[in-house]
């Protein structure tokens, strides 16, 4: 696309989730001009996520997917554009941000990294191969797949434990793998899930290998009990690796500061290092990463990038 004035924006904001929508609700409303790009669908990772209780507002909870689709709309109130598209590369030095993406070049004065997170992976063999063929990271993405079947959930925080409660109400057993012999996911979702007659859980338990049957499908899964190192093997239609997730910052490596984990270095201010560009969200070296701590960095970015802007 040419650099003109209809690809230049005041704002440019990457990833349409709860912290790229805050940030372009309140740079629009500044009085800036907007663009977001989303790859997929607004609200990001939130919209995988059936039910949300913990956003203020909603005494009944929302889904996930609805929540972002109204964050959108309530953005395109105010003249904020949406992209969606797939960003493939970012150029942040100079007064000039630039984002490559698969539907043309554009441009921002600022711009808000709001990219977020994505599933950790198990890092195991064949693990690529085998996702979408047994394995899986959204339990309420697939796991309609496995009524009346048997799936394993690893993991031990609120996504593993709203994962497996999920799948208990779909298929015929759940077990949920723990590297610890304490979950670690708030009392009252665990309270529900011990209430399900259909979950078995192993724990100090590692899985260290999967197998693939005739089918080229998950067929069985290799556990390690951490304090007697014995394996077992274990068969399963389908395992959900809700193990937490990992900074979608490789579009920034190299030229943003990061931690060692691979977030993006910015206090509250969520200045980076870099001169016109803002973190926001999950993207973000901080201590809580909720939906409401996203949207708070949201307008903390659009603030500030407002004042670079001048
Ligand atoms: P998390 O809280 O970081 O928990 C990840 C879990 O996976 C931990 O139990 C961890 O074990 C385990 N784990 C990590 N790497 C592992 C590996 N390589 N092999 C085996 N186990 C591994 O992640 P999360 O549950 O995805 O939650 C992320 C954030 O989203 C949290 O802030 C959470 O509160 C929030 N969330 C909220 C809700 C809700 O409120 N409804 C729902 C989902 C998520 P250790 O315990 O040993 O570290």
């Amino acid at each position: 696309m040419e650099k003109t004035e209809a690809s230049i924006y005041d704002l440019l904001v990457i990833g349409g989730g709860p912290a790229g929508y805050a940030a372009a609700i309140y740079g629009a409303r500044g009085g800036l001009t907007v663009l977001v790009l989303e790859q997929l669908s607004a609200g990001g990772q939130m919209a995988l996520t059936s039910q949300v209780d913990n956003y203020p507002g909603f005494p009944e909870g929302i889904d996930g997917f609805l929540l972002g689709e109204a964050m959108g709309k309530q953005a395109e109130q105010f003249g904020v554009k949406t992209k969606l598209a797939e960003v493939q590369a970012l150029r942040l030095a100079g007064p000039l941000k630039t984002a490559e993406t698969s539907s043309g070049r554009f441009y921002g004065r600022a711009l808000i990294f709001a990219a977020g997170a994505v599933p950790r992976k198990l890092n195991l063999a064949g693990e690529e191969a085998l996702t979408g063929r047994g394995v899986h990271y959204c339990a309420a993405c697939d796991g309609m797949a496995y009524r009346d079947q048997t799936v394993m959930v690893v993991g031990g925080g609120n996504s593993a434990v709203e994962d497996a409660l999920h799948l208990s109400r779909l298929a015929k057993k759940v077990i949920l793998v723990h590297r610890r012999d304490t979950l670690r996911a708030e009392k009252f979702m665990q309270d529900a899930l011990e209430a399900m007659p259909n979950v078995d859980y192993v724990w100090n338990s590692t899985v260290t290998a999967l197998h693939a049957g005739d089918s080229g499908r998950l067929s069985h899964v290799t556990l390690q009990n951490l304090p007697s190192g014995v394996f077992s093997d274990v068969p399963v239609d389908g395992l959900f690796a809700s193990i937490g997730r990992q900074p979608a910052s490789e579009l920034v490596r190299g030229q943003l500061d990061l931690d060692p984990a691979g977030y993006v270095l910015a206090d509250e201010t969520t200045r980076t290092s870099v001169p016109g560009v803002f973190a926001a969200g999950d993207v973000r070296t901080k201590p809580l990463r909720q939906i409401v701590t996203a949207t708070a960095d949201g307008a903390a970015a659009a603030y500030f990038a407002q004042r670079y802007l001048g």
